[in-house]
């Protein structure tokens, strides 16, 4: 089968042959038919996650079909279309996952990063951890449900009760969050690359109540803010943007540094806190809503071929909703 692979970091992605891949037990294998790129394939091709397993397939926002099964998957039948995330293999032993954060396991593995992903014609993957995908969503228009979709619900749980919530880095995630937020009766005030109208304006289309650039503050002050763009100059903003008691999410998995900032700006019981990877509940439940909402994607198809082309244009913000490969055939 066809593959893009990484052989080095810091290095474009080869086209390979590989062998298709035999599902083990409790494994299904993928005809996959969509894989959308996130920025986190970015940061483990540029280097900035540092341990992923070479050569590595990337990819973890994969719709396939079901074609084969390993001994004991019984789970989903032949033909039948799952996604399989991030989080790709927990241990169920340890104290996060004993406490319902599995998205800690001290020994998780992670699709297209410890895992072969879905860069590639097939893939295979732990039937435990594959969500069904919703009837009504198109391949291509599913598969950045998988991490933006899902990573992007988290974030926006972790902000409580916010009314009022920013967003720095209108991307994939974002544009996701947005519609879900304003299901929920919240607002969104969407910060971009300063001087990116057109990001703006693709804010505003999807019901932003507000969108400006990311070195300017917001017309009021905000309950809470998400940053999505990795980088860490964004913390004081956001901090400054929110109001007594608001919340700062860093919802990426890399973020350059934090420069340093007067403490008046965490005064008053503001909070920062990240988020990491997902755990199976957060997919449960941001499935069920996303047909409801009903969220729509944006999405600029690739073939399989082009994956090089596809993170490049990402890395430069040139992507408007979420990139996302196609197998050719
Ligand atoms: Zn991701
Ligand atoms: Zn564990």
């Amino acid at each position: 089968m066809k593959a893009m692979v990484l052989h080095t970091q810091r290095q474009a992605l080869r086209a390979t042959e590989l062998p298709t891949p035999t599902p083990r037990a409790g494994e299904v294998l993928l005809k996959v038919r969509a894989c959308a790129v996130c920025r986190t394939d970015l940061h483990v091709v540029d280097g900035e996650l540092t341990h992923p397993k070479l050569p590595l397939v990337p990819g973890h926002e994969i719709v396939g079909v079901v074609t084969g099964k390993g001994e004991g998957a019984e789970r989903f039948i032949l033909g039948d279309r799952v996604g399989v995330p991030w989080l790709g293999w927990t241990c169920g032993t340890c104290e996060y996952c004993c406490t319902g954060r599995e998205n800690l396991c001290e020994r998780a593995r992670f699709t297209g990063y410890n895992l072969d992903g879905g860069y590639a014609e097939y893939t295979v993957a732990d039937q435990r951890y594959c969500f069904s995908i919703p009837d009504p969503y198109p391949d291509a228009e599913a598969a950045p449900l998988l991490c933006a979709g899902l990573i992007g619900y988290r974030s926006l749980t972790k902000t409580g009760h916010a009314k009022r919530v920013g967003i720095y880095g209108f991307g994939a995630a974002a544009h996701i969050v947005t519609q879900v937020a304003r299901f929920q009766g919240r607002e969104i005030y969407a910060f971009t690359r300063p001087g990116d109208r057109k990001g703006q304006g693709f804010a505003l289309s999807l019901g932003a109540a507000w969108a400006g650039d990311s070195d300017t503050l917001p017309p009021e002050r905000l309950d809470a803010a998400i940053i999505f763009a990795p980088a860490g100059e964004l913390v004081p903003l956001a901090l400054k943007a929110v109001a007594k008691g608001g919340k700062v999410v860093c919802g990426g998995i890399h973020m350059s540094d934090i420069p340093s900032f007067p403490y008046d700006l965490l005064w008053e019981e503001r909070t920062l806190c990240s988020v990491a990877n997902l755990t199976r509940r957060d997919g449960d439940e941001f499935f069920g809503m996303a047909p409801l909402v009903p969220v729509r994607t944006t999405v600029q198809t690739f073939p399989l071929s082009e994956a090089n082309e596809a993170l490049t244009r990402l890395r430069a913000g040139q992507i408007r909703g979420a990139a996302v490969l196609v197998p050719e055939g």
